[in-house]
């Protein structure tokens, strides 16, 4: 056996987490090891974030060639050249995951290729090599659930669908999770006949109502079959192709492709984690107070491993954190859990912060809910489009905005900065003062009224906005 080579701080896991708390340590000047398993980046570079993104920008610009006649312009689509999409897409992955292990070196970040395990709290083992740190940041991530029922492995995960090589024709997807959402809106957009099947009775449950209720509209305009409230007791080689069976009976069959979109577990089983004590929930979770400290001295989580907003960004902002708190000085140095923002890059995106109409009313107090649907300009030319709604809920007498959701043509990049302002406390009032930005469709956030009586549509004659007000 090779010595035990020391660190001031050792990450495991060289995705979103492991890289920031490594790279700001580093920055410190202190000697850091990054332990990847495979590719530097983590999911978000190789198997999240990035390849979803490239696949939904593809399928807008397919919405958009379908829209394009209706503003004169000639454009027809034809069939996808996938092996040009997904060939571009892991080019541009290679680059990112070229840019990390420049960084990585430059950094003086030693990177270890490998699994790590423990083999006490302060020392780790990758094969025959044996690694000791002061500190040791557990931030493996997690993998795709695939359910121990009948037939689960003739269906792939969302790892399979960025390793597909050509576009399946009928595919099922089970989950109606933000995953499963973005994938079925992505397929269809490209070609292929899409059933989305889900245990619950809407997609995107945890989301405000609102959002769920215009997004299945718009999967259903689109050609998206759901299938709500279907739990699956297994999956079946049939002469048709794949057959999804329910446990009340149903079958659904004739599938090119299955995909388990329910969830994701996190990366602990391989740690070894019982030598060094530190608590794991049954679900494999490690839990941490509010400075990512497990309940053991000097050994952290950070990342999808907390089981917290499991978010590229909240992984990298709780690795940074911790370095500065460890070697930076600054004791208080934590992340605030509260109103995080997020998008969903369904088609439409759908884009969030801060409670939900249901979570605020469970709260009690006063609650007021400012909500607007409408069709953009762009779609009431184009009419392939739908509705964009918006909503603000607000508490107390001042009407702090205390959350926001809105569903509809770039949600995505409207968010980030009224996220700043729920951040801040803002009014509704701070909303009214704004001067909106015309003709957009964000301007209807800062010029949403109060609840009428009756409901109203209205047209807006110079955007062309046509909008409705519900009571
Ligand atoms: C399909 C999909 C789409 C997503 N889209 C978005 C999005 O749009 N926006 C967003 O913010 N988030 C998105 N996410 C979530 C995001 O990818 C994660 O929240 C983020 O990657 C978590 O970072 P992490 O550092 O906790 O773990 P990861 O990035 O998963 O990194 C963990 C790393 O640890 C390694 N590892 C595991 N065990 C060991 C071991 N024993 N030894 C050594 N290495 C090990 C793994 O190989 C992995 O590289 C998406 C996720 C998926 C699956």
């Amino acid at each position: 056996m090779s010595e035990t080579t020391h660190f001031d701080l050792i990450a495991i896991g060289g995705g979103s987490g492991g890289l920031a708390v490594a790279e700001t340590a580093a920055e410190f000047g202190k000697r850091v090891a990054v332990i990847e398993a495979g590719e530097l980046g983590g999911t978000c570079v190789n198997n999240g974030c990035v390849p979803k993104k490239v696949m939904w920008y593809a399928a807008q610009i397919a919405h958009a060639v379908d829209d394009a006649p209706a503003f004169g312009i000639p454009a027809k689509r034809g069939t996808t050249d996938w092996q040009r999409l997904v060939g571009d897409r892991e080019g541009y992955i290679d680059n990112i995951r070229g840019y990390w292990n420049g960084y990585v070196a430059d950094s003086g970040i030693e990177h270890i290729r490998g699994y790590a395990r423990f083999v006490d709290a302060h020392t780790v083992a990758v094969g025959d090599e044996h690694f000791s740190a002061d500190h040791i940041v557990i931030a493996t991530g997690g993998q795709p659930i695939v359910p121990p029922i009948r037939g689960a492995e003739l269906g792939i995960t969302s790892d399979g669908f960025f390793q597909l090589d050509a576009l399946p024709e009928r595919v099922a997807i089970i989950g109606g999770g933000y995953i499963g959402v973005e994938l079925a809106g992505v397929l269809r957009a490209l070609g292929s006949q899409v059933r989305l099947i889900a245990l619950e009775e809407r997609v995107l449950e945890a989301f405000d109502p609102m959002v769920s209720d215009v997004l299945m509209t718009q999967m259903q305009a689109q050609g998206i079959a759901l299938h709500l409230g279907y739990t699956v007791a297994g999956l079946a080689k049939t002469a048709a192709g794949i057959a999804v069976d329910a446990s009340d009976g149903r079958r659904l069959d004739g599938f090119d492709c299955v995909i388990w979109a329910v969830g994701r577990k996190p990366n602990t089983a391989s740690l070894n984690l019982a030598v060094t004590g530190v608590d794991v929930r049954s679900n494999g979770i490690v839990p941490t107070d509010e400075y990512q400290n497990t309940n053991v001295p000097g050994i952290y989580a950070i990342g999808d491993i907390t089981g917290r907003t499991p978010l590229t960004p909240v992984a990298i902002a709780a690795g940074r954190r911790l370095a500065m708190r460890l070697f930076g000085q600054q004791t208080e140095a934590k992340v605030d859990y509260d109103n995080i923002p997020s998008v969903v890059f369904a088609h439409p995106p759908v884009a969030t912060v801060g409670l939900t109409e249901p979570q605020a009313r469970a709260r009690g107090g006063q609650v007021s809910v400012y909500e607007t649907r409408f069709t953009p300009m762009r779609h009431s030319l184009g009419g392939h489009g739908g509705e964009t709604a918006m909503k603000l809920v607000c508490t107390g007498s001042e009407q702090r905005v205390v959350g926001i959701h809105i569903i509809g043509d770039n949600a995505d990049e409207m968010l980030q900065g009224f996220a700043v302002a729920v951040k801040m406390g803002a009014t509704k009032a701070d909303f009214d003062n704004t001067i909106a930005i015309h003709p957009t469709s964000a301007e209807e956030l800062v010029t949403l009224r109060a609840p009428q009586p009756e409901p109203e549509v209205q047209q807006e004659i110079d955007s062309g906005v046509e909008w409705r007000r519900a009571g």
